[in-house]
């Protein structure tokens, strides 16, 4: 059976932890590989190696780094196919889902290899009579990113491009659940010419987290996942002395509103909710029909599902795929059962779907829809990551809002209207983080920067674009005098500005 090892110092290391992890493929059911799981030991080595790296790739010239970054851009570019091919094995993506990712990701790569104007300080002349002060903005040194199963290239390239651009060195804790990813993207940076140590993978689960989050040389943890362990990082890393962000889960909100153009809300609620299958933190969860709009939206929405093309990734033709894990799965079907013993309406209910000949092991549940969901049920309460879309009917444009503004998390949000004022108020007053205006997936691009806001953030700095450059950077200021020969003299009072 195949082994997915660590990429440590330029090459690939076989884990000796005697620790591993199953690799599934999610559209047959059955184990294709193994992966390793790091000790501390293999997190150390990692760390190591990164460090001797780091000396020389923070003084390598922006311009080279640059040129790097080019050429790999170039090779992902050139070879999305082969790259797809691994998210479909592994995650159960499909085409259009893997090639989606994997262009979101080269608009990250492609933001780094520009970056070098964002990396300037300041200068200011004559502060004080022949006293100039300027900034500079430093690399940390080594870096860690530690990342979900849902976009095993994306979100990586939304950390290690820039991280690397700034001059750090960067260490990569992929999900155990699609490794593989990680190792081609190793190799392809090393064939892109950058220096080994510079990017480093270490495959495995908490032990090595806990590693990285104890490491006394890492310096900063970029994390995106779950809310729970989101938290967990934060607060660990932190009380280590370490800088965090970490991205955490997503209850997200798409409000309709009497005056929208409802075909194109359903297109919108039927795309953004059983797109890759409800596993992403942007996915619409619930859909909030206001001022009498339900019977009508529901209607078009029932009458999309049935159109879903529901498949392996290897069908060109499938529009969604299976769910990641057999446990996963299970656990979203719970949630229509609850939704229907705690009162909702399931309308269209996903456990009917059949897998075509040979899939019938695999994780699959089709698009499921259910109708008057209220808070305080399950299937509204939590973050189900499925495809399952929930319809929750009221009155009015305030108690839409209240929804939205009292969900613990705040990743994203949706309103469709026609109406520009009251768009306008809603991206005012909503407690969220990226907001769509008839966009129901408002993931910004990448010269702006992403991020949630309360239980879907823990930290203070957005994940890529200028806020990542400010979190993969830390600036010092610099007050320098050169001796005039005209003028010297000896001066014993507290120095000040004249
Ligand atoms: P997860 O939290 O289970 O795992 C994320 C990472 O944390 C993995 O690398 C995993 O190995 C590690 N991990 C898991 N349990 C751990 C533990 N107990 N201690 C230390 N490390 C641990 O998340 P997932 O299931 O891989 O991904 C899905 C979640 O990620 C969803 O909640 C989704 O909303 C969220 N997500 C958020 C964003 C965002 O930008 N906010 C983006 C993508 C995914």
């Amino acid at each position: 059976m195949r082994a997915v090892h660590h990429w440590i110092d330029g090459k690939a290391l076989e884990s000796g932890s005697g620790r591993s992890g199953v690799v599934w493929n999610p559209a047959t059911g059955q184990q294709q590989a193994t992966v390793d799981f790091a000790d501390a030991a293999e997190v150390d080595l990692a760390v190591a190696a990164a460090k001797d790296a780091f000396g020389s790739w923070r003084s390598t010239g922006l311009s080279k780094r640059a040129q790097i970054m080019f050429s790999f851009r170039e090779i992902v570019n050139g070879r999305k196919a082969e790259l797809a091919a691994v998210l479909t094995s592994e995650h159960g993506k499909v085409p259009t889902d893997a090639t989606g990712e994997i262009a979101r990701g080269l608009e990250n790569i492609e933001f780094a290899c520009g970056a070098a104007p964002l990396l300037k300080g300041g200068y200011s002349e004559h502060v004080s009579t022949g006293v100039d002060v300027y900034s500079l903005r430093q690399p940390l040194g080594v870096v860690a990113g530690i990342t979900p199963f849902n976009f095993p290239a994306m979100v990586p390239m939304w950390m290690f491009p820039i991280a690397i651009m700034a001059g750090n060195a960067f260490i990569l804790k992929p999900s155990e659940k699609d490794p593989s990813t990680a190792m081609l993207l190793a190799e392809w940076l090393a064939e892109a010419g950058l220096p080994a140590g510079v990017f480093n993978v270490v495959q495995g689960d908490k032990v090595a987290v806990d590693a990285i989050l104890a490491h006394p040389d890492i310096a900063a943890v970029s994390f995106v996942g779950s809310t729970p362990i989101a938290r967990y990082i934060y607060e660990t890393g932190t009380r280590h002395g370490k800088r965090v962000q970490a991205l955490g889960g997503a209850k997200n909100h798409m409000l309709v509103m009497p005056d929208a153009d409802l075909n194109m809300a359903a297109d919108a609620a039927v795309s953004a909710g059983y797109g890759s299958a409800g596993e992403r933190c942007m996915a619409i969860a619930a859909v909030v029909a206001v001022g009498g709009v339900g019977d009508a939206l529901v209607e078009r929405i029932v009458a999309r599902i049935p159109k879903i093309v529901v498949g392996p990734g290897t069908d060109p033709t499938a529009e969604m795929g299976p769910l990641i894990t057999g446990e996963h799965r299970d656990k979203v079907v719970s949630y229509i059962h609850s939704a229907r013993r705690q009162g909702a309406t399931v309308v269209v209910d996903g456990q009917d779907y059949t897998p075509p000949a040979g899939n019938e092991n695999g994780f699959f549940t089709g698009a499921t829809l259910v109708d008057n969901v209220k808070p305080g049920m399950d299937v509204y309460d939590n973050e189900v990551f499925g495809p399952v879309l929930s319809v929750i009917r009221v009155d009015t444009y305030n108690e839409a809002l209240a929804l939205v503004n009292d969900s613990p998390y705040g990743n994203g949000t949706a309103i469709f209207t026609r109406d520009g004022g009251l768009a306008r108020q809603f991206q005012q007053e909503c407690t969220v983080g990226m907001v769509g205006i008839n966009v129901p997936i408002p993931v910004p691009v990448a010269y702006y920067s992403f991020g949630g806001w309360k239980a879907s953030l823990f930290g203070d700095r957005h994940m890529y674009g200028p806020e990542g450059i400010d979190f993969f950077t830390r600036t010092k200021a610099v007050t320098s005098r050169w001796p005039d020969p005209r003028e010297s003299s000896v001066n014993l009072g507290f120095p000040e500005t004249r």
